[in-house]
């Protein structure tokens, strides 16, 4: 007997129907032996319309008051799967967040969990009852509700069961596994059967919103075995070839991806650019413009510093295209006039595409063949960032699918 936590994303709990499919898969793993807490996602659609309805009473959400409509969504999610299991003879409770009660800190919208508490939990298990916690949410210090982000119920799940001890952590969704790239994008994209732990955390951070970036940093942190598996087959399936499907995230340092150089392409549609224009080619002038920046709560990804010419410069930097319109504001309000710089420009426009493997530690050639098979598309690359398992370009958003396709097969990835 192990304990297991599955975690069920919105498209697995898009309708009563497939909510009954989840109970009878859960109910089969319970059956089985195993004691089972499941995480699941609000129904696929309804984080977009409670978001959508804030947005309709206030142009910008007040963050807090925001998380608490947010936080509703996977609130019926636990009580209608909880109900589907009572309805087939097992026993279950459902929580939200703050009854667990998962802590986060005050960060509304972006909370980060800081502890669970195991009691009530273990409790309900022992007493054989399968128990439903609501992804995404927590309680902070204060009690107010608070939402981890956008695919936050991946790291609910992985959370918990690092808090839990548990054996394993299921991260059932609507793909089977996790892909070379996205398979909406590249049909020919392959199933993984393992991703090494630092390729998974690139492929979430660069973009690929199979898992929640948060959720790999706790598996690797805490050693988690978490696999990625589909939802959508048969809920009866044996228990055995269930349990070994999917995408396993492997600890193993050599093993990668299948021992290809190039594992995997993310990208990242929805980003920004920024370039400051004429700015003084002096020390301290990278912490002028980005200093306010980051105290806006605005992350900065790819920077860049052009040569100087007769002591001016320009600086460019890419942002979420969200935190576009913000970082113009502070830029213009506080920091051009007191830098002087000649103007500054936006371009939200931009995607960036990325690719990502252990193998690149061992071999040279990947930059210059990834550059040559954009320059044979005529993509121009504006920026260019890499770490030692992956390297990143910003190109216009228009020829974003074309690279990703390119790239995909001059590396050979729907054969390796
Ligand atoms: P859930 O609602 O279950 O959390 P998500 O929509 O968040 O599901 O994540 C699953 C989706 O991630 C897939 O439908 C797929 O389009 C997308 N995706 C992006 N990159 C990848 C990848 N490399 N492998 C698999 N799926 C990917
Ligand atoms: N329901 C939340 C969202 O749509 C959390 C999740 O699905 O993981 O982002
Ligand atoms: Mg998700």
């Amino acid at each position: 007997m192990a304990l297991i936590v599955h975690k069920y994303g919105g498209t697995s709990m898009g309708s009563t129907e497939r909510i009954k499919n989840v109970a009878r898969r859960v109910a089969k793993w319970h059956d089985a032996g195993h004691q089972i807490i499941v995480v699941p996602s609000a129904m696929s659609g309804e984080t977009n319309r409670l978001i959508g309805l804030a947005k309709e009473v206030m142009g910008q959400p007040d963050p807090r008051e925001l998380d608490m409509i947010a936080a509703t969504g996977e609130q019926v999610s636990v009580g209608l799967l909880s109900m589907a299991l009572l309805a087939i003879g097992k026993k279950a409770i459902s929580y939200a967040g703050w009854q667990v009660p998962i802590k986060t800190d005050s960060a509304f919208n972006k909370a980060r969990i800081q502890s669970i508490d195991d009691v009530k939990v273990r409790r309900d298990l022992d007493a054989g009852k399968i128990v439903i916690i609501a992804g995404f949410q927590g309680v902070d210090v204060d009690g107010n509700i608070a939402t981890l982000g956008r695919g936050g119920s991946d790291t609910s799940a992985v959370a918990v069961a690092v808090a839990m001890q548990a054996s394993e952590c299921l991260i059932f969704t609507d793909v089977d596994g996790v892909y070379t790239t996205d398979p909406r994008v590249v049909p020919e994209a392959r199933r993984l059967k393992t991703v090494t732990f630092e390729e998974m955390l690139e492929l979430a951070s660069l973009g690929s919103k199979v898992l929640q970036i948060r959720s790999v940093e706790f598996a690797g942190n805490y050693r988690m075995p978490t696999r990625v598996l589909s939802s959508l087959t048969d809920p009866m399936i044996p228990l055995e070839i269930e349990a070994n499907s999917g995408t396993l995230i492997s600890f193993e340092e050599d093993t990668h991806m299948e021992q290809a150089v190039i594992s995997g392409i993310a990208f990242s549609r929805d980003e920004a650019k920024i370039t400051v224009l004429g700015v003084p080619d002096k020390p301290g002038i990278a912490y002028q413009i980005l200093g306010p920046i980051a105290d806006a709560n605005i992350e900065v990804d790819m920077i860049i510093q052009n040569q100087s010419v007769e002591g001016k410069t320009d600086f460019t930097f890419t942002v979420l295209r969200n935190d576009h319109a913000k970082a113009m504001d502070v830029l213009n309000k506080s920091v051009k006039a007191h830098i002087g710089a000649a103007s500054i420009v936006g371009d939200t426009k931009v995607s960036k595409v990325s690719v990502v493997g252990v193998g690149m530690r061992s071999h040279v050639g990947i930059a210059s063949q990834m550059f040559r098979t954009l320059s044979e598309e005529g993509i121009n690359i504006q920026m260019i960032s890499t770490s030692e398992i992956k390297i990143s370009v910003l190109i216009d958003e228009k020829y974003m699918e074309l690279a990703v396709r390119a790239l995909h097969k001059t590396f050979n990835l729907e054969n390796a």
